[in-house]
């Protein structure tokens, strides 16, 4: 029972009253606290401390959160497009008109106030006609972790600051792991996502790289030396963070080695051999392979077994890139990872085929010493003696030191959907998108750059014969950027051979053959009125 009924929303009227008393010890307010009557300059709780989250405040907690929860269900309800199509122009003025110097002091107000600034105008994935980028609707299990993590507010740099969030996080990238089947010495830890995984990984390649050439070399070797020597070899199709990371490295500008594609945009093995050798006999030093597993535009997977081999002989670091394509370790396509197992390292982004909310990804390791490199020690924090009382720390692994709880979100995900059930949402949309491949194979308007692996199609309107290439590339820009402005759908763009494609990224298993032929024929649409005029039938 409460002592107190202070009101629901205001602050309490006097500072120092706002934590109300508490079971067991005299009310301040009753002035029986000889400390409080005798010095004035006693520090003196503020009564704004009504907004913390602590054991006195779990009602108001409770119904605030509530309160957001409600109005993004009643929005997510009543959301009829994935996007209003406002321009940052129109946008700019509402948020820039805000003075964040006068608050309003009211949770309700602000949620009103957020409907105006934010989630009216907000794009939202869940939405069936959201068809561009790599982010998914989210699973509920997961968006009850964030709410829950984001309340404890454990913090898994160590286990003093977390307890069972470290064993579970734990337990997590040992599950993945053994998906991957990377063997009984691996290991890893979560991430802020895909690109902090890369780098990660390549860090861990490039010192291992530092540590065999400082072994091998004749005479003492220092780290600044052999830098600019060390080669990352990925292909044409991979991700822009292994260039990123390169360069955070402090590689030279030439580190990363470009390998080209075939047809099906997969890394061409045979091109890869002879880079390799052709680095040798440079007197470079090959770092590391980076194979995609799943690019970003096409979805393809690069030929694991064969650059695995390759790895091996050279004696070089294999890292795979499945930011995308990890749903494949629940799916019943996850034969389509074949040879993973033998990559060194592993990037997966939870956050993107696992349908879990940003931010949840992870790097796993198959040899759990590599992560050393990444293990530095505070006095403070993680003493090097609490390793030696085998204290788990996931700082002394990790690139960050106060960290998110992200784990728990996959946890609750598969503990009350299952993998399998995560899988199945990843079959679907792939299905989905070969579905997709054949209507747009079909569709004489339009031309597909790739029959599709995983969930993306690549694909573009063709102009009628005779259109300058220039206008047929401004045709289809001005198609994405008129749907988004309809808001009846949105779509990506790349570019292919210098020329502009659309993208469709489906990982929403809600999105239907019929919304992707409705959003085709508003593409269709126009893009024709682009190059026709307003006035063509
Ligand atoms: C998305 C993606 C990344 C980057 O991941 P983030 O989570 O966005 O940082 C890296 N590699 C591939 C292949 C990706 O698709």
């Amino acid at each position: 029972m409460s002592f107190l009924a202070h009101p629901a929303e205001d602050p309490p009227p006097h500072p120092g009253a706002g934590t109300g008393p508490r079971k067991g010890r005299p009310s301040a307010t009753a002035a029986s606290s000889p400390s409080t009557t005798s010095s004035p300059s006693a520090p003196s709780t503020p009564s704004t401390v009504t907004h913390l989250l602590t054991n006195t405040s779990t009602d108001r907690y409770e119904r605030h959160v509530t309160d957001g929860v409600g109005r993004v269900a009643a929005r997510l309800a009543r959301t009829e497009r994935p996007f209003t199509g406002v321009t940052p122009a129109q946008l700019a003025p509402a948020v820039s008109g805000i003075d964040l110097d006068e608050p309003l002091g009211d949770t309700a107000a602000a949620l009103d106030e957020l409907e105006r600034v934010y989630l009216r105008d907000a794009v939202y994935f869940h939405h069936p006609r959201y068809l561009a980028h790599l982010n998914c609707p989210v699973v509920i299990p997961a968006v009850v972790a964030e709410a829950v993590l984001s309340a404890v507010n454990s913090s898994l740099d160590t286990w003093d600051q977390s307890a069972g969030g470290t064993l579970i996080e734990r337990r997590l990238i040992d599950w993945t792991a053994r998906r991957i089947g990377l063997g009984r010495a691996a290991d890893g830890v979560f991430t802020s996502g895909g690109t902090q995984s890369n780098l990660h990984a390549l860090l861990l390649a490039r010192d291992e790289a530092c540590r065999m050439e400082q072994k091998n070399a004749a005479t003492p070797l220092r780290k600044p030396e052999i830098l600019p020597r060390l080669r990352i070899l990925t292909s044409e199709c991979s991700h822009f963070s292994i260039a990123k990371s390169a360069t955070v490295l402090g590689l030279g500008e030439d580190a990363v080695v470009s390998v080209p594609c075939d047809e099906d945009r997969r890394m061409r093995t045979d091109a890869l051999a002879r880079e390799l050798t052709r680095c040798r006999t440079a007197g470079l030093v090959p770092m590391a392979v980076v194979a995609t597993a799943g690019t970003t535009d096409f979805g393809s997977i690069d030929p694991l077994p064969g650059i695995a081999d390759l790895c091996e002989r050279h004696g070089i670091w294999l890292h795979v890139d499945a930011a995308y394509g990890c749903g494949l370790l629940v799916s019943r396509r996850r034969h389509l990872l074949d040879g993973i197992e033998r990559a060194d390292s592993v990037t997966v982004d939870y956050h993107k085929s696992f349908f879990q909310p940003v931010s949840s990804s992870a790097v796993l390791v198959r040899d759990r010493t590599a992560m050393r490199h990444a293990t530095y020690h505070a006095d403070y924090l993680n003493p090097a003696r609490s390793a030696e009382d085998r204290i788990p720390n996931q700082v002394d692994k990790s690139l960050q030191t106060t960290r998110r709880f992200d784990a728990l979100k996959l946890w609750m995900t598969l503990r009350v959907m299952g993998a399998d059930a995560v899988g199945e949402l990843f079959d679907a949309v792939v299905d989905r998108t070969a579905a997709a491949w054949e209507l747009l194979d079909a569709d004489p308007r339009f031309e597909v750059v790739t029959r599709p692996r995983l969930s993306t199609l690549v694909f573009r309107w063709l102009p009628p014969d005779g259109t300058p290439a220039v206008l047929g590339d401004r045709a289809n820009l001005h198609a994405r950027e008129a749907l988004s402005a309809s808001g009846e759908g949105v779509v990506a763009a790349t570019v292919v051979d210098g020329r502009h494609y659309l993208k469709f990224t489906l990982l929403n298993p809600q999105t239907s053959l019929s919304d992707i032929t409705a959003v085709l024929e508003l593409l269709a649409e126009h893009a024709g009125q682009y190059v026709y005029g307003r006035h063509a039938g």
